[in-house]
């Protein structure tokens, strides 16, 4: 094996009930379909990359030197209830490698075959799933927001079962860590103190290096949740299965289930097929991530000396959350209407926009975008109440000379939207994967004007709208 992966792992000495050391299963004949070579840049992965070898390391079929494949243990909440042990069911971390920033980062295997803890899972992603993560991740990317990344996606060349027979696929994944609120959780729940103390040791070296206390370290994760909740939130984007499990300690979104960015505005937007409450809709995700750090909170309790005491103040922290939620949330958007230092009265003005085009089902990216051309105006029937609007927002800016440059940067005209997914995952299963590539390229610059790609920036003809998402499974 010529390529070189310079791997320093970490996790994989920790206790032994964090995690099962196992291989992957090979699969019958892997091809390359996507290598991020930026990225493998990034992390020191050198020699020779001939798309052959690079399909047989990154589907599990041969061995790494310096691996130590491992299925991570982890309970979590989903849906509301608790699950006292998932853990990696279709995927395997290889091993992790400081990148060239100095940073540690992990590389996870996801599709490649049964762990203990796979349940009635097969352990094997196909081919949509792992395109869509794929794309997804690498558009949040470039949006700026805080996400694992895709670093390979192969064919497996066997098929899987779900509905019905369907191509197999591996995706490579790279996170600056994979511990969740669920890994947290799962020693909680199983009052084992040692093996708790040792996460949170961990997790504070890794991720939170000087937190004086459990509780200094849940503000610095309900910071970063905070921080990227209000992100997501100003791309339209629902994450769709916000369980505890799904929430990382760094901060980073995990897990391109069924998630989708909003084309036409509404705050109620659900996506998942699953989702049947509403419970990971659009506007309810700032308010589950608060539940996901009380989550995180409870099972911190047993850290700290005088529990009860230890109660009252999470239960502050916790309480403090929605506020600080409320002032990311308006610093993103008045950056899209181009402000920097939006004040409460500019949160009403920000309202007044997302109600008529709540009640126009007004496109979310193109209208913002469309601030700035005045395009928006377009997106609307009843324009004299959009122009009243603007109106009100023109003399607002008038003296903001930051204005356009702010709104150019917070306001993308590229987003994958739902429908080119499904379409260039149709197109992916017909062996053609002109379409992924193409996705790719143009949202890796999303805030670029790119008139050759007009048609992925357009919001879906009525009947070409995807109403529903399907989880990664
Ligand atoms: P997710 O909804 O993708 O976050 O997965 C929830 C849990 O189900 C995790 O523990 C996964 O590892 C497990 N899981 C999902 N799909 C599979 C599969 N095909 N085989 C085995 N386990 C799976
Ligand atoms: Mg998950």
């Amino acid at each position: 094996m010529s390529l070189t992966i310079p791997f320093d792992n970490t996790y994989a000495r920790l206790p032994e009930g964090f995690y099962s050391k196992l291989a992957a299963t090979p699969v019958a004949a892997p091809s390359l379909l996507a290598f991020n070579r930026p990225l493998a840049e990034e992390l020191g992965i050198g020699g020779a990359i001939a798309p052959e070898e690079v399909a047989e390391i990154f589907s599990g079929n041969a061995a790494l030197p310096g691996a130590d494949p491992l299925a991570q243990l982890y309970a979590g909440h989903q849906f509301g209830t608790f699950n006292p042990q998932l853990g990696d069911g279709r995927a395997l971390l290889l091993g992790e490698v400081v990148d060239r920033e100095g940073k540690r980062r992990d590389i996870q295997l996801k599709g490649s075959g049964r762990t203990p803890y796979s349940r009635m899972g097969d352990g094997r992603a196909w081919l949509g799933p792992v395109l869509r993560e794929y794309v997804v991740s690498e558009a949040m990317h470039a949006l700026g927001v805080p996400t694992t990344r895709a670093l390979a996606a192969v064919r497996t060349g066997e098929e899987i079962y779900r509905e019905t027979a369907l191509p197999g696929a591996i995706l490579t994944r790279v996170a600056e860590s994979h511990i969740r609120v669920g890994t947290f959780q799962v020693f909680a729940a199983r009052r084992d103190g040692a093996a708790l103390e040792a996460l949170y040791r961990y997790t504070l070296a890794r991720h939170y290096p000087g937190a004086a206390d459990p509780h200094e370290f849940l503000d610095r994760v309900i910071a970063r949740q905070s921080a990227l909740i209000a992100q997501w939130m100003s791309f339209g984007f629902i994450h769709g299965v916000m369980n505890t499990d799904n929430c990382t300690l760094s901060g980073e979104t995990i897990d391109y289930g069924p998630c989708a960015f909003m084309d036409a505005y509404h705050p109620d937007r659900v996506y998942s097929s699953i989702d049947r409450m509403g419970r990971y809709a659009y506007s309810n995700q700032a308010d589950i991530i608060v539940w996901n750090m009380a989550q995180l909170a409870t099972a911190l309790v047993p850290l700290c000396p005088d529990q009860e005491a230890a109660v009252t103040r999470f239960t502050e922290q916790v309480h403090a959350m929605p506020e600080r939620i409320r002032a990311d949330w308006l610093a993103r958007f008045g950056a899209k209407v181009g402000l920097d230092a939006p004040t409460p009265e500019d949160g009403v003005l920000i309202g007044e926009l997302l109600s008529l085009m709540q009640a126009e089902g007004a496109d979310f990216t193109n209208t913002f975008r469309g601030l700035l051309d005045g395009s928006a105006r377009d997106q609307f029937t009843d324009r004299a109440a959009f122009d009243a609007w603007a109106a009100k927002w023109r003399e607002r800016i008038a003296d903001q000379p930051r204005a356009e440059a702010l709104m150019a940067g917070a306001n993308p005209a590229f987003i994958p939207r739902n429908h080119r997914i499904e379409e260039m995952i149709q197109a992916a299963v017909a062996g053609d994967d002109a379409p992924f590539h193409r996705l790719n390229a143009v949202l890796s610059q999303p805030f670029t004007d790119q008139p050759e790609a007009a048609d992925l920036a357009r919001t879906p003809l009525p009947e070409e709208v995807v109403p529903a998402t399907f989880c990664g499974t």
